[in-house]
């Protein structure tokens, strides 16, 4: 027995005002056609362009090997720069804020070796507890490489008892209470595990008065909600491209620093060859000229083929609009979070996102109770072609991403975990 409306998810789809743009992707086939994808917001789909995109770099790189650094159909040289203004209108950005480089983790690490700079009485760090493992290591090694006990140093934002997601107002009041021991605050814009979008501008603006910098990681937001982080103006932030952003596995990350910190002399970098002003780059001296924009915290030449995926990827982004998109996220997500309500909750299932959708990005979080989320995953995926990720033994992730689920796909999650 299957729940009702399936026509209705049919007539929701036929007339949505931002039409799908799956005719765009490659979606993994089914025994029954093709798979409901929700897992996006691990991987995101392969753009159907990339295929050719790439072909292009590698046969300039068979035809013209190193001259394909100048005289390629990209110029390998300039690759960087054909993505900073897609990358730019895509986070709310100038153009001289972001670059796209090297992966999250990375960025992470080098944003922060200029952005947290400890004082005698201000050295703490303040995530979420539910952070990301990668960012708790992240800020751990880099309180200890300044010398100071990890354990101490960092803080971990707890949601009140009895709750499971964080409140803009207990940030806040932790920055103003503790504000003059914290140095750095870095939180995920949108949180992987319970996908909960937080209240960037409010947060950054409240930490920056109370002298805290402010980093957003922005995996899980960066090609699922719209941002402005130059006029929320945010510090410092970093994304990955292989989640929302379609770019393929381990894909080349971006990051953003804020205008006012491009030309400050003062703050330490990590220095490379690509950090220095490109109109100099190749005369080969031992010191470095400076160049004022995100670039200065390049380091290497990037990888060609790890960014060709992302300019095709962007250029989706681009011809849709990411506001224009959030519409149609919005209602995706309003839709399958209405038929989880109506036919999966009572079931045992609870959901762990905020309802508020402007506190959500695309993703639903299930927390399963006394099941096992993998084993959910594994039947949604063997007896029904839902692809969902499990995350620790009780919560599954659910994201129908608006550039290429359907109300359909939707349809077929809450059909499948209606039988479980
Ligand atoms: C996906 C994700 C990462 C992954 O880091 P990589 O360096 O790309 O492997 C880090 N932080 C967050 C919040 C993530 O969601």
């Amino acid at each position: 027995m299957s729940i009702p409306g399936r026509d209705d998810a049919t007539a929701r789809e036929n007339s949505d005002a931002v039409p799908t743009r799956r005719h765009d992707f490659l979606i993994p086939p089914h025994a029954r056609g093709e798979v409901a994808y929700m897992a996006g917001n691990s991987l995101g789909l392969q753009p159907r362009a990339v295929a050719d995109d790439l072909a292009i770099e590698l046969n300039d790189w068979a035809t013209l090997a190193v001259e394909a650094h100048l005289e390629g159909t990209h110029p390998w040289v300039d690759f960087h720069e054909f993505l900073r203004a897609p990358l730019s209108r895509l986070v709310g950005a100038r153009e001289a804020e972001v670059v796209a480089m090297n992966s999250l983790t990375v960025n992470l690490h080098l944003l922060m070796a200029s952005f947290y700079q400890p004082t005698a009485t201000r050295h703490r760090i303040v995530i979420e507890d539910s952070s990301f493992p990668s960012d708790s290591y992240a800020v751990r090694s880099h309180a200890e490489f300044r010398g100071y006990n990890a354990d101490e140093a960092i803080v971990r934002l707890r949601p009140r008892e009895g709750e499971t997601t964080l409140r803009t107002e207990d940030v806040i009041d932790l920055v103003t209470r503790e504000g003059e021991s914290i140095a750095l605050i870095m939180l995920g814009g949108v949180n992987y595990l319970t996908g909960q979008l937080m209240d960037i501008p409010t947060i950054t603006a409240s930490a920056q008065s109370a002298g805290v910098r402010v980093g957003w990681d922005l995996a899980h937001a960066a090609g699922n909600v719209p941002l402005q982080l130059h006029d929320w103006n945010v510090d410092f932030a970093a994304w990955c491209s292989y989640k929302y952003l379609n770019s393929g596995p381990g894909a080349v990350a971006g990051a953003f620093v804020h205008e006012r910190h491009l030309a400050d002399q003062s703050i330490s970098r990590l220095s490379g060859w690509w950090s220095n002003d490109p109109s100099n780059r190749f005369e080969m001296l031992p010191t470095l000229t400076p160049v004022f924009s995100a670039d200065a915290w390049q380091l290497s030449n990037p990888p060609i083929l790890g960014l060709a995926p992302v300019l095709t990827s962007l250029a989706i982004f681009d011809s849709v609009g990411i506001s224009t998109l959030r519409e149609r996220s919005l209602r995706l997500t309003s839709y399958l979070n209405q038929l989880l309500d109506a036919h999966v909750i009572d079931r045992g299932f609870t959901v762990l996102t905020p309802s508020d959708p402007a506190a959500r990005g695309s993703q639903l979080s299930l927390d399963v109770g006394k099941r096992d989320a993998r084993s959910i995953t594994r039947a949604l995926r063997h007896d029904h072609g839902v692809i969902a990720d499990a995350r620790g033994e009780h919560v599954i992730r659910l994201a129908p991403v608006p550039l290429y689920c359907t109300y359909d796909d939707c349809w077929r999650v809450a059909d499948a975990l209606a039988t479980m």
